[in-house]
């Protein structure tokens, strides 16, 4: 077995284990399993993508403002890249700075192992949202198609409103020739029917988790899947694990008074759940989160009051822009009013701030922040952190500390 061989064992070893211990306390192992096996996605070998049910064009982007839309209107999948293993991360240190953000350098460990996986990506939607993202976009896959969108840093002026459109229209039009499917009303309405109809399912997923029903880490998996899986399979996994979760709330008594937790900061991605995994050893709840990678995937619904073709692209465009919390815009106060709300919703009471070391954008944010919640008179945490599991007994010290301030 060569090295690389040999470091993918080691990874998915990792992967399994952390299945594992997820499945070990979840009250819904069977519905979970879905969403498991699209984790796993990265590990495809070349037979099984052959083979693969789903031969749809794979597009690769980043973030959460690549209008998943228009890539499912031309019969497409998004795969979201954005990787959260330690291994992958220091197989790629010397391609990136020492002090590159850990999820950027995970995924270019990733692509220096040239996974079938990776491989097969030949398509990339990139909006240019933190500069290390930006930056890396020059050194994805060698010959693939990339298309760059520009995404505004200053969401309150029409004249952002309105750049940002033109993108929206002209990645239509790249869309379009990537796959020769002209994209007309009715696919549009189709892919933002599919859409509407998964964030529907995830809305009542997440009321399930505001009551404890559903643990924080469990919520995290789930949307992590999302990045892998077809939107059309993931709603009806996320249905039938809702059904699940709807019988036990039938049957047993709504647990406890555990801390009630937000969780907000630089994306948690599988499979770095160090974070909350120590959070819910340390006996809090997740209650809610405010992570692009989670409950902000859904943050919004297009509305479709102007179904002319230029109406919906109108709508699809806003949905990226306008609900937006995410800390690279310059005049960022929707995140804080979207926290303040969080907390209030939910009783809260406490907030942990995670800081990726190297995620400037969200470590930048996190002074004014920890002042407005502070004045709120809720306690509040920063946790700087990487990929490893270096830091976690220190880290449990430190949660465990902060857990005793409003344990009932
Ligand atoms: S916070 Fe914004 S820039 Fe950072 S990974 Fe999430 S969507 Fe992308
Ligand atoms: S926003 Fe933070 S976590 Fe996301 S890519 Fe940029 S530096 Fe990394």
């Amino acid at each position: 077995m060569d090295n690389n061989n040999r470091l993918l064992n080691t990874i998915l070893e990792r992967y399994q284990s952390l299945f594992d211990q997820i499945l070990q306390s979840s009250s819904y192992s069977v519905p979970l399993l879905p969403f498991i096996g699209s984790l796993k996605m990265p590990f495809e070998q070349d037979a099984e993508i052959e083979n693969a049910a789903d031969k749809e064009l794979r597009f690769g982007t980043f973030c959460v403002q690549a209008p998943e839309e228009l890539i499912y209107a031309v019969g497409g999948q998004p795969v979201r890249l954005c990787m959260g293993d330690t291994d992958t991360a220091d197989f790629a240190d010397d391609q990136l700075p020492k002090l590159a953000c850990r999820l950027i350098k995970s995924l270019a460990g990733y692509m220096k192992l040239e996974t079938p996986f990776f491989k097969r990506i030949k398509h990339f939607v990139l909006p240019t949202t933190c500069d290390w993202k930006v930056k890396h976009f020059e050194r994805l896959n060698p010959g693939a198609n990339k298309w760059v969108m520009e995404f505004p840093h200053n969401k309150e002026s029409e004249i952002s409103r309105q750049r940002w459109f033109s993108e929206t229209v002209r990645l239509k039009e790249w869309l379009e020739k990537q796959s020769g499917v002209k994209i007309r009303k009715k696919n549009l309405l189709d892919s933002i029917r599919l859409v509407q109809n998964a964030q529907k399912e995830h809305n009542e997923f997440i009321k399930f988790r505001r009551t404890g029903l559903v643990s924080g880490s469990e919520a995290l998996l789930v949307a992590n899947a999302y990045f892998y899986m077809h939107i059309a399979g993931w709603t009806t996994a996320l249905k039938n694990l809702n059904c699940a979760v709807r019988e036990k709330a039938g049957r047993n008594e709504l647990p406890d008074n555990s801390p009630r937790i937000l969780l907000t900061g630089s994306p948690v991605i599988f499979p770095n759940f160090k974070l909350p995994m120590i959070l819910e050893e340390a006996g809090c709840v997740i209650t809610a989160d405010e992570l692009c990678s989670s409950e902000r995937i859904f943050s919004d619904v297009v509305s479709v009051d102007d179904k002319t073709e230029s109406g919906l692209l109108q709508a699809i465009s806003d949905r990226y822009l306008l609900p937006c919390t995410c800390p690279t815009f310059n005049g960022n106060s929707a995140r804080l009013k979207r926290l303040r709300e969080l907390i209030r919703e939910n009783k809260i009471d406490g907030v942990v701030y995670y800081v990726l070391n190297g995620c400037h954008p969200y470590d930048i944010e996190s002074f004014d922040i920890e002042k407005s919640i502070k004045e709120m008179k809720i306690p509040f945490i920063k946790i700087e952190t990487d990929y490893s599991t270096e830091d976690t007994g220190q880290l449990r010290t430190r949660i465990e500390a902060f857990t005793e301030m409003f344990k009932r």
